[in-house]
C-alpha cells in the first residue's frame, strides 16, 4: 500500500538556512521521500516531499527538523488527525498566542506545545474538538456556550445560597426545639 502525500507546506519551512560545516548560506530543495510507517500488518509506504538545505559554499547536503517535520505532516494525514501546522493556524487564524488559546479551549498550554511541536500526536476526542473550533465561527460558540454555562452556575450558587439559608433557619429552629425540650426535661 503505497500513499503519497506531496503538499509541500513550504510557508511553514524556513526559507533561509546555515551550512552545519561552514556556516554559509544554504538553499532550499526538495525531494521527494518515501518511508515505512507502522510495524507488521499496519505498516504501510508513506511519502512525502522535504525541504533539505544545499550549502552555497561547500555544497553540502542536509536534513533539518524542517525535514522531520514534514514526515511527521505525511504520518498524521495518514492517520486522518491534524497536522502540526493545521494545529497552529487554527490558534493563529484568531490570532491567539498559547496561553490565550489554552485558557479559551480548555487545553493544556504544554499540551498545545507538543501537537505544534509533533512532538505528541492528539486523540481522537482532543483532535475532533480542534476541528470543531476550526469551524467559522467555532470560538465564538465556545465563548457563548462558556458564558451561558457561568451565567448557569451563577444562579445555581445564588439559589443554593438561598436553600442553605432556609436549611439553615430549619435547622436553627430544630435545635432550639431541642434544646427547649432539653431543659423542661
Ligand atoms: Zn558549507
Amino acid at each position: 500500500m503505497s500513499i503519497e502525500t506531496r503538499e509541500p507546506q513550504a510557508r511553514h519551512v524556513a526559507q533561509s538556512r546555515r551550512c552545519p560545516i561552514c556556516d554559509g548560506p544554504a538553499e532550499t530543495l526538495w525531494c521527494l521521500h518515501e518511508f515505512t510507517y507502522g510495524v507488521g500488518d499496519e505498516a504501510v509506504e508513506l511519502s512525502a516531499d522535504l525541504p533539505y538545505g544545499r550549502c552555497e559554499a561547500c555544497d553540502f547536503e542536509f536534513l533539518d527538523s524542517d525535514g522531520e517535520r514534514c514526515k511527521h505532516e505525511a504520518v498524521c494525514k495518514h492517520l486522518g488527525v491534524l497536522s502540526p501546522w493545521e494545529i497552529k493556524d487554527i490558534r493563529l487564524r484568531y490570532s491567539m498566542n498559547r496561553a490565550e488559546f489554552a485558557r479559551l479551549s480548555g487545553l493544556g498550554e504544554a499540551t498545545l506545545a507538543r501537537w505544534e511541536n509533533g512532538t505528541v500526536t492528539q486523540n481522537r476526542a482532543n483532535d475532533r474538538y480542534l476541528r470543531l473550533l476550526a469551524q467559522p465561527g467555532g470560538i465564538d460558540r465556545l465563548l457563548a456556550a462558556m458564558q451561558s454555562a457561568t451565567s448557569g452556575a451563577r444562579k445555581a450558587a445564588l439559589s443554593t445560597r438561598r436553600f442553605r439559608a432556609v436549611r439553615i433557619t430549619d435547622e436553627l429552629r430544630q435545635e432550639q426545639r431541642i434544646f427547649e425540650l432539653r431543659k423542661v426535661a
